[in-house]
C-alpha cells in the first residue's frame, strides 16, 4: 500500500488551488512540521476540513508536489489513473501523431496535461519520459503499463531530472522496446534533425521552438546573412539555411561544431558554406563590432543561466544588455529573433526588456510577431510558470 498523508492547506492557498492552481508549495501547508516520503499521496483539506484535492509528494525546485485530481475517490497509484490522463493528452495530439512532416513533439506536458512533474516527448516512434522528482519516479510501473495500452511505440527512454539541484542524473536511459538508432532522424515541418536519445540530458533539439524555426525558414531567411547565437546543435541555423540564408553559428560548447555540421549534412546542406564558431557569444559580439560585421538577422535564444570563464549570464537581469549588443551588430531594417525560456520573465517584462535595450542604442524598432509555446506544449492557465516561452521578432531601424 502506498503511504497517504492528509494535509491542511492555508485559506489563501486553498482558494487558489480550488481555482486550478496545480502546485503544492511548502508554505501552503498549515502545519509546517510535516513528514512524508517521496511518492506519498497527499490528500488536501482546507482549514474547515473540506476536501480540496489529491496530489503526490515530490520535491522539485518549484514546490513539494502537484495536485493531480479533484475527485476524492480517484486513486493515483493505479494504471487506470495514468491511462485516463494519457488518453486525453494523446487525443489532443492526434494531428501530430498522424503528421508525416513532423515526427517529434511533446506528447504529455506535465501540469498542462494534469500531472505536474512528468513530461513525455515523441521522437519518430520512440518515447522519452522526463521525471522531475523521485516522487513521480515512484509511479514508473503504472506509467509504463499505461503507455503500453495507450500508445504505439518502438522503444522508451527516460531522463531522471531530480538530483539535488533538479538536474539530470547520468545513466543508461533506455528502458524497454528496441533501442533507437544513433542518431535517430526526426522530421520537423519537412526539416531533418539528428537526435540522440541516450546521450545525456539533452537530445539535440528543443521542440518548443518548432514554429519559430518554421517562421525563420519560411518568412525571414531568404538571401540573408544570419547570426545564430547560443546555437547548440544549430537547429535555427539549419532552418535559416534551408530558407536560403548564409549562417554563422556561435556556441562555446566544443561539440556544437560537429553537432551543427551533422544537422547541415542530414538536410543535404554543405556545412562548408556556413560558419561555425566555438566561442563565447559575448566575445563574438565584441569581435563583430570591432570588425564592423553587421547581420541581416540575429537569433538570440540564450539559456536562463549560463556560466562561462569570463561571464555569468542571468537572463532575468542580463537580457537587456545582451539584446543591446545584438542590436549594435544588426543592419538597418534587419531582424532580431529574441527569445527566452525563463519562466520568471513574463511577456510584459520581456517586452519592457526590449524597450530598455533599444533605448540604450541609436536604433528604434517594430515588433513583427510575438510567439509562445506551440500547441503540443499544453500549459496550465492557472499556473503562469507553465507558459514559459516568449519569442519576439523585431525589426531594427537605425536612426
Ligand atoms: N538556441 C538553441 C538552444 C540553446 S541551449 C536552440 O535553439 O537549439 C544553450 C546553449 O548556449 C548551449 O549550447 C550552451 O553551450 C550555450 N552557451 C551558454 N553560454 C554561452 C556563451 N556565453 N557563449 C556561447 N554559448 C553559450
Amino acid at each position: 500500500m502506498r503511504a497517504q498523508t492528509d494535509v491542511i492547506i492555508k485559506r489563501k492557498h486553498a482558494a487558489n488551488i480550488r481555482k486550478g492552481y496545480p502546485l503544492i508549495e511548502k508554505e501552503a501547508l498549515l502545519a509546517q512540521a510535516f513528514s512524508a516520503r517521496e511518492g506519498s499521496i497527499l490528500k488536501l483539506y482546507d482549514e474547515d476540513k473540506r476536501y480540496i484535492g489529491t496530489g503526490y509528494y515530490g520535491i522539485q525546485n518549484k514546490g513539494i508536489g502537484w495536485i493531480v485530481s479533484t475527485n476524492p475517490n480517484e486513486i493515483m497509484a493505479d494504471d487506470s489513473f495514468f491511462k485516463k490522463r494519457f488518453q486525453t493528452a494523446f487525443a489532443k495530439r492526434k494531428d501530430y501523431i498522424e503528421d508525416q512532416e513532423t515526427t517529434a513533439f511533446r506528447l504529455f506536458n506535465g501540469e498542462g496535461d494534469g500531472i505536474g512533474g512528468l513530461s513525455m516527448d515523441y521522437f519518430a516512434g520512440y518515447l522519452v519520459i522526463n521525471w522531475y522528482s523521485e516522487g513521480i519516479y515512484s509511479f514508473k510501473p503504472y506509467v509504463l503499463d499505461a503507455l503500453e495500452s495507450t500508445m504505439a511505440f518502438k522503444g522508451i527512454y527516460e531522463k531522471k531530472r531530480f538530483d539535488q539541484k533538479g538536474t539530470y542524473i547520468e545513466d543508461n536511459d533506455f528502458i524497454k522496446g528496441t533501442p533507437a538508432p544513433e542518431p535517430l532522424q526526426i522530421k520537423e515541418n519537412g526539416m531533418q534533425y539528428a537526435v540522440y536519445l541516450n546521450d545525456g540530458a539533452m537530445v539535440g533539439i528543443f521542440l518548443d521552438q518548432r514554429e519559430v524555426r518554421r517562421l525563420v525558414r519560411d518568412q525571414y531567411a531568404n538571401g540573408k546573412h544570419v547570426l545564430n547565437t547560443f546555437s547548440y546543435t544549430g537547429a535555427f541555423s539549419v532552418a535559416a539555411a534551408l530558407g536560403g540564408a548564409r549562417t554563422v553559428s556561435v556556441d562555446l560548447a566544443k561539440r556544437s561544431d560537429e553537432k551543427t555540421k551533422e544537422q547541415f549534412l542530414v538536410n543535404g546542406l554543405n556545412p562548408e558554406e556556413h560558419e561555425i564558431r566555438v566561442m563565447d557569444v559575448f566575445d563574438y559580439f565584441k569581435y563583430a563590432k570591432r570588425k564592423a560585421i553587421y547581420y541581416d538577422m540575429v537569433i538570440l535564444d540564450p539559456p536562463s543561466f549560463a556560466r562561462s570563464k569570463k561571464h555569468v549570464f542571468r537572463s532575468a537581469k542580463d537580457y537587456p544588455a545582451l539584446l543591446q549588443q545584438a542590436i549594435e551588430i544588426t543592419k538597418d531594417r534587419g531582424i532580431i529573433v529574441a527569445s527566452t525560456n525563463n519562466a520568471s520573465i513574463s511577456m510584459k517584462k520581456f517586452k519592457a526588456f526590449i524597450t530598455e535595450a533599444f533605448n540604450k542604442t541609436q536604433c528604434s524598432f517594430k515588433m513583427h510577431e510575438v510567439l509562445s509555446l506551440p500547441r503540443d506544449f499544453v500549459y496550465c492557465k492557472e499556473y503562469k510558470g507553465s507558459n514559459y516561452l516568449k519569442v519576439v521578432v523585431i525589426e531594427v531601424f537605425h536612426k
